[in-house]
């Protein structure tokens, strides 16, 4: 999944399963940090639900938590007993960031953490995975994804 991929929105569900099986294979004794870029609208929370639907959650029950900056959602998951989705999109002085408890969440080995506009918390969390997203057209995307330990 290095190179640089179109994908329709039809598609997420597919690359959203890989995601998580990806993920999931390696073990470690932290959470899981999944950081998505891309402008507004090119399409981080529309994968982040899919995300949620391949862990077991109500895809529906998943919004942009850009009011909320955290929410939490119970998997029904082989691996993941946890979705912790952040929208970091409001913070304007990482130090705002403590609020997060990320430190804590990241002890949690059961636990996904995704990420959008993670540049806005300032550096100094070690993320797994890196999906960029841009807009081609209305129903397409440019997807890149960085897996470190890939
Ligand atoms: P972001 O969270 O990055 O600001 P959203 O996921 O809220 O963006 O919005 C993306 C919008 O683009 C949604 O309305 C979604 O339906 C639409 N869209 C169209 N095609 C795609 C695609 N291939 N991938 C992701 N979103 C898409
Ligand atoms: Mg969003």
């Amino acid at each position: 999944m290095k190179e640089p991929f179109i994908i329709a929105e039809k598609d997420l569900q597919e690359m959203a399963k890989r995601v998580i099986d990806t993920l999931a294979e390696h073990t470690s004794q932290k959470a899981k940090i999944l950081f998505l870029e891309g402008d507004l609208g090119a399409g981080k929370t529309t994968f982040t639900k899919e995300l949620a639907e391949a862990l077991g959650i109500t895809k529906d029950d998943v919004h942009s938590p850009t009011f909320i900056l955290k929410k939490e959602y119970k998997a029904a998951h082989p691996f993941f007993e946890k979705l912790i989705h952040i929208d970091a999109y409001r913070f304007d002085d990482p130090q705002e960031a403590n609020v997060l408890k990320l430190d804590r969440d990241a002890e949690n080995e059961k636990a996904l953490v995704v990420i959008e506009w993670p540049s806005k918390l300032g550096g100094g969390i070690d993320e797994d995975m890196t999906i960029s997203f841009s807009v081609i057209d209305d129903t397409t995307r440019e997807v890149v994804v960085n897996y470190v330990n890939g």
